[in-house]
């Protein structure tokens, strides 16, 4: 076994794209906006200025809780986390500490078995789903550092996993899979390098031959910020697991700090050590009254389905091959314009007599394998299909001759045929096949021969 075990968990901040921030009316849409055109004196935190919270944003941040399979608490509220930085006019941000909206959440990577039973594959759990107001920016220049608080306020939703993690594969399978049922709810577009999805995930080392007992957690945890893809997040947990096994392996424990990773050399270098909660002095903020939510209201936030639920319809009703009902799921509108497809194709498909074919899995190729764009109005897209499902019209001619000449130059299978060997014919079927190089329907070619040859 071996004697380091990687301890990763992981925050992930979600910026929601609710038309106004979180606690006033300024737009929450800030992408290319000209620096400082979208603030008020309650973003920017001037005194006395009254925050107001966005129903809409905490009706989101429950629906997120929700499609994570957390508990939703009925009584919720905000509180300040207070530090100094330029990009925080207030000098506190509103956020949530001991009572967050959501709390124990799970989230199942699904798999294939060996028959194409989905099974689950690993459970992730969610420690928390919280939310607040998103800081300004710093703009780093030659001749000096330049502050927008456009982005000062924003919904930002924060969750917060259990550290189930234990290698970078899985991180980035999970993060993958998160961004997708964040963008099935219709709350964030959770585009990375636009900063509207932002991950840091916290790595430490446990070292199994540590002469602590039963140690469950390592004594330290390193964070690694300002990382804005899956690709780099796999690089950096990579390059930080084996920077912190090197450092145990030479008897000492790495520092309890945050890091910052660069990407064009792969590695991360070290940033500030990292606060405790008590640095933070949360208290409660005091110009909100705390959140309280009904069953009632909890219960008419209604999660769609999410991709896992598609994906196990698609295999268990559709017929569909794993590999394909995941990549229809992945974009939820792929997924619906393949629905779209199947409910109205039916009635044509019937009159086609392709029993013997699934025709959905057929549609699902012709998706995955872009034969054809789902940019295609609905009904080109059928046309398309139906024109390649129908039988193709053969020549008579060229089928008879096909036929004459096997059943010519194969006298022995069909003396066998004819004393009762039936399956004979199946044989001369694929020769008649060949001939016709695959143009003729093997049925049509069946009782063409059945009738020839039958005493
Ligand atoms: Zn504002």
């Amino acid at each position: 076994m071996n004697d380091y075990q990687p301890v990763i968990g992981l925050e992930i901040h979600v910026e929601l794209k609710t038309v106004s921030k979180m606690f006033c009316q300024c737009p929450a849409f800030y992408f290319q906006k000209p620096p400082n055109t979208q603030v008020c004196p309650v973003c920017l935190g001037l005194p006395g200025a009254l925050p107001v919270p966005n129903q809409k944003a905490i009706e989101w941040t429950i629906l997120i809780g929700k499609a994570l399979n957390c508990k939703i608490n009925c009584f919720s509220k905000f509180d300040r986390k207070h530090y100094f930085y330029p990009d925080l006019p207030k000098g506190y941000q509103i956020s949530q500490y001991d009572e967050p909206i959501a709390v124990d959440g799970r989230v199942e990577m699904i798999g294939k078995d060996a028959i194409n039973h989905v099974s689950t594959k690993k459970i992730f759990r969610i420690r928390r789903v919280h939310l607040e107001e998103d800081t300004g920016k710093l703009i780093h220049s030659k001749n000096g550092t330049l502050v927008d608080f456009n982005r000062c306020g924003v919904p930002l939703v924060e969750i917060v996993t259990e550290p189930d993690f234990d290698n970078s594969d899985d991180v980035k399978a999970f993060l993958e899979e998160l961004q997708v049922i964040i963008r099935y709810l219709g709350v964030s577009d959770a585009d990375m390098e636009k900063g509207t999805m932002r991950m840091e995930p916290n790595i430490s080392i446990k070292n199994q031959k540590s002469k602590i007992k039963n140690q469950k957690l390592p004594n330290y945890k390193v964070e690694i910020k300002n990382i804005n893809s899956f690709r780099f997040v796999k690089q950096a947990i990579d390059y930080e697991i084996k920077r912190q096994i090197e450092i145990l392996k030479s008897g000492k424990t790495p520092t309890q700090e945050t890091r910052g990773f660069n990407a064009e050399k792969q590695i991360t270098y070290p940033q500030r050590t990292k606060e405790e909660a008590a640095d933070y002095r949360y208290f409660p903020e005091p110009d909100i009254p705390p959140l309280v939510f009904t069953q009632e209201y909890i219960d008419s936030i209604k999660v769609p389905e999410l991709p896992s639920q598609k994906i196990k319809r698609y295999i268990f009703d559709f017929g569909i091959r794993f590999e394909d009902a995941f990549i229809l799921t992945r974009d939820k509108k792929v997924a619906e314009y393949f629905e779209t497809i199947i409910s109205n194709i039916k009635n044509q498909i019937a009159k086609l007599h392709i029993k013997n074919q699934n025709y959905k899995q057929i549609i699902a190729n012709f998706i995955v394998n872009k034969k054809i764009s789902t940019d295609l109005p609905v009904e080109e897209f059928i046309n398309k299909v139906i024109e390649d499902l129908k039988p193709k019209e053969v020549d008579k001619g060229l089928l008879d001759e096909a036929i004459d000449k096997v059943l010519k130059n194969n006298q022995k299978a069909v003396e066998d045929y004819q004393k009762g060997r039936t399956n004979a014919i199946m044989f001369l079927v694929g020769q008649v096949m060949k001939e016709m190089k695959g143009k003729a329907e093997a049925k049509i070619v069946r009782e063409e021969i059945e009738r020839r040859i039958k005493r």
